[in-house]
């Protein structure tokens, strides 16, 4: 289960209220004070202080007063949590370096909560889906071209002191920031998504994608281009992630990352089959279904060799 909905959402001042937990004396004399040093400094240059800023420093001083660096943990212990959390951050930037060719990533002035599940029922009730399905989920929300919430729910219940879907669903939250008018489609989300698993976790997806090509029930170039949401049922959503995970890893390979990206920015402008043509050389739809005859290898970017 992802919830990554296609922007605009809530509004920004709705989506931090919602967010608030506790302290809210504490938060609203830091912004006060906040407030107070930015009127200060547009008195003497009024131009360099935008509205926009101070309305970043609303959200992040009322969300999260105590918070430090871009991510929150929740749910589990102090100790678990500053490890998970030193986890995420360096996925982040692997993310932004890897995916979007940013090495020095803007800090999330709206902090990426993280919230840890060690029940089924406890992230059931969180999310709306069972763990058994997937075992993270990312919502998102956006006012104008700024991401104003970013949450992550995953199940922490197993051995491993970090969740193991946290990379995964850090990609989606990531990707957001790049996408901030439009979500990318799918299968592309889905697809960079994975990069991030786990090899035994990729080759699970690419086991199960082969085995529904050989059943003839795998989706043609066209339809897996065109879906817009994912699959209702469950079997067919493991279908969905081998295939995107197959198609992405192949489209990679031919080319990077970086040109990855920028084809799919061109797809929002100019169409899916001009961007396929511009940047691959693929001049039909048809030429796409050779992805799931050449497979990629699985470690596209070399993500998974690393230690967790
Ligand atoms: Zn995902």
């Amino acid at each position: 289960m992802h919830r990554v909905p296609h922007p605009p959402k809530l509004p920004a001042i709705a989506a931090a209220e919602s967010r608030s937990r506790g302290g809210h004396g504490v938060a609203k004399a830091r912004l006060m004070a906040m407030l107070l040093a930015l009127l200060a400094a547009s008195a003497t240059n009024a131009s360099e202080i935008r509205a926009d800023e101070v309305a970043s420093v609303a959200t992040e001083t009322t969300a999260h007063p105590a918070a430090t660096g871009n991510i929150i943990v929740v749910g589990t212990s102090q100790s678990r949590a500053d490890i998970i959390r030193e986890h995420a951050e360096a996925i982040r930037r692997e993310a932004f370096s890897q995916l979007l060719g940013e090495t020095r990533p803007k800090a999330w002035l709206v902090r990426c909560e993280i919230h840890v599940h060690t029940s089924a029922d406890a992230f059931e009730k969180a999310v709306g889906g069972s763990p058994a399905e997937a075992r993270g989920a990312t919502s998102l929300d956006f006012a104008g071209d700024r991401v104003v919430a970013r949450r992550i729910d995953v199940m922490g219940d197993g051995p491993e002191i970090v969740p193991d879907a946290i990379d995964h669903e850090l990609v989606h939250v990531v990707l957001a920031d790049h996408f901030v008018h439009a979500a990318p489609p799918r299968w592309a989300d889905e697809g960079l998504a994975l990069l991030f698993d786990t090899q035994e976790k990729q080759q699970g997806h690419e086991a199960n994608f082969q085995d529904a090509r050989r059943r003839g029930l795998v989706w043609s170039a066209a339809d897996l281009l065109a879906l817009e949401d994912y699959p209702a049922d469950g079997p067919r959503q493991k279908i969905f992630y081998g295939q995107s995970a197959a198609l992405v890893r192949w489209l990679i390979a031919r080319r990077d990352a970086a040109t990855f990206i920028r084809f799919l920015d061109d797809a929002a402008q100019v169409g899916m089959e001009a961007a396929l043509d511009r940047h691959y050389g693929i001049t039909s739809l048809a030429s796409v279904s050779s992805a799931w005859k050449e497979v990629a290898p699985i470690n596209t970017l070399g993500l998974s060799e690393r230690r967790r």
